[in-house]
C-alpha cells in the first residue's frame, strides 16, 4: 500500500461555523476521521501546516507548503493537500513552479461544503484525492474536484457555489474519477527527480484594461512593483488614444527595467500581439512578453518564482517563457 502525507491547510472542507462566519477549525487528523475508507485506498499520515481561509493563503503559506515538500518528499509516496478553494488555482500554480519535474503526486483538494455538512462534495473529493495519490500514474502538482483531475498551471476556479467549481482552461483534464475509478486521458512519462524552488518575490499586479485608461496607475506602479500583467481587450489590445499617455506611461515602466506581460480578459483561446495594429505596436515597442493561453493564476505565480530567482529583465523573460507543466503550449 502507498504512503500518501494528506497536508491540512484550511478552507471551507475545514470549516466550522462561527459567530463570525464559517472558519477553518476541523485538524487534519480530524478529517481523516471522517473518510475511514480511507484505509482501503493507502495509508495516510496527516500533518496541519496551518489552517486558513484560502483567501488569506499567499508567498510566505506557499513557501511553507513548499519547504514542507522538499523536507519530507522521501518520506512518502504521494501528497494530498487540502485548502481552501478561492485561492487553490494559485496555489497549486504556484507550486508547479516551487516544485518542478516532480514524479511523485501533489494533489490539491477541497470542497464547496465543509465536511462536517451531511450534503457535502467534502468526502468524495478528499477520497479521490487520496485515489489519484495512490495511482501509479499520478506525478507532478494537479487539483482533483467533482471528478475531474487537472493539471495545476490550468486550473481556475469557475463557480463559487457549484460541485463543479473549477475547469481546466484551454487544456484537457487529465483524468476523470468515477466511482472511485481513475479513467486517465492523458498520460505522460515520469520525471527523473524534482527541482525545488524556495524564493518568491511578490511585487506583482494585475492591471485589467477597461475602456477610457489612462496612464497615470503607472507611476505608482513603477515605484512599487517589479511586474505588471496587463489583460488587454481580446487578443490583447490597449487602448491607444490619440495623447498617447498610457502607452507612454508603459514604456517609462519597461525602461526602468520592469516587466510587462500581456494577457485578455477573454476567458479562453489566449492572446496573440501580432494580429491587431494595437497589438503589434506595444510588442515591439514595450518589450512585453506574451502569456498566450496561461491562466491569470499561473501569469501571476511565474513571475513572483522567476523574479524570486533573479532581477535581471532579459533572465526573467527567459524564465517566464520556458514552458513548465503546460502552462505555455
Ligand atoms: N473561503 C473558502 C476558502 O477559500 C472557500 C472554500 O474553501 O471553498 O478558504
Amino acid at each position: 500500500m502507498k504512503n500518501i502525507c494528506l497536508l491540512a491547510t484550511g478552507g471551507t472542507i475545514a470549516s466550522k461555523p462561527s459567530v463570525q462566519g464559517l472558519t477553518p477549525g476541523i485538524t487534519s487528523q480530524e478529517l481523516l476521521e471522517y473518510v475511514p475508507e480511507a484505509a482501503e485506498i493507502c495509508n495516510v499520515h496527516a500533518e496541519q501546516l496551518f489552517n486558513l481561509d484560502s483567501s488569506n493563503v499567499h508567498v510566505p503559506q506557499w513557501l511553507e507548503i513548499a519547504g514542507y515538500l522538499e523536507d519530507h518528499y522521501e518520506e512518502y509516496d504521494g501528497f494530498v493537500i487540502t485548502h481552501g478553494t478561492d485561492t487553490m488555482a494559485y496555489s497549486a500554480a504556484a507550486l508547479s513552479y516551487l516544485i518542478q519535474y516532480s514524479p511523485k503526486p501533489i494533489v490539491m483538494t477541497g470542497s464547496q461544503k465543509s465536511i462536517y455538512e451531511r450534503d457535502t462534495d467534502a468526502r468524495r473529493n478528499l477520497l479521490d484525492a487520496l485515489r489519484y495519490a495512490a495511482d501509479d500514474h499520478s506525478q507532478g502538482v494537479d487539483i482533483v474536484f467533482d471528478g475531474k483531475a487537472i493539471i495545476g498551471t490550468r486550473a481556475r476556479k469557475m463557480r463559487t457555489r457549484s460541485f463543479n467549481a473549477f475547469s481546466s482552461i484551454d487544456y484537457p483534464e487529465l483524468a476523470v474519477i468515477q466511482e472511485g475509478r481513475i479513467i486517465p486521458y492523458i498520460e505522460a512519462p515520469k520525471p527523473a527527480s524534482p527541482v525545488f524552488y524556495r524564493e518568491m518575490d511578490d511585487r506583482v499586479f494585475v492591471l485589467r484594461m477597461v475602456p477610457g485608461q489612462d496612464g497615470s496607475v503607472f507611476d505608482y506602479l513603477t515605484a512599487h512593483y517589479d511586474a505588471v500583467v496587463v489583460e488587454g481587450f481580446g487578443m490583447g489590445g490597449i487602448p491607444l488614444y490619440e495623447d498617447g499617455s498610457l502607452f507612454e506611461a508603459m514604456k517609462r515602466f519597461s525602461q526602468a527595467g520592469h516587466i510587462l506581460v500581456m494577457t485578455t480578459q477573454v476567458p479562453h483561446e489566449g492572446s496573440d500581439l501580432g494580429i491587431y495594429q494595437v497589438g503589434v505596436k506595444v510588442k515591439s515597442e514595450l518589450q512585453m512578453i506574451e502569456a498566450h493561453t496561461m491562466t491569470i493564476e499561473a501569469i501571476v505565480t511565474k513571475l513572483m518564482w522567476a523574479l524570486g530567482q533573479t532581477k535581471d529583465p532579459e533572465r526573467v523573460r527567459r524564465l517566464f517563457c520556458r514552458p513548465v507543466a503546460k502552462d505555455l503550449l
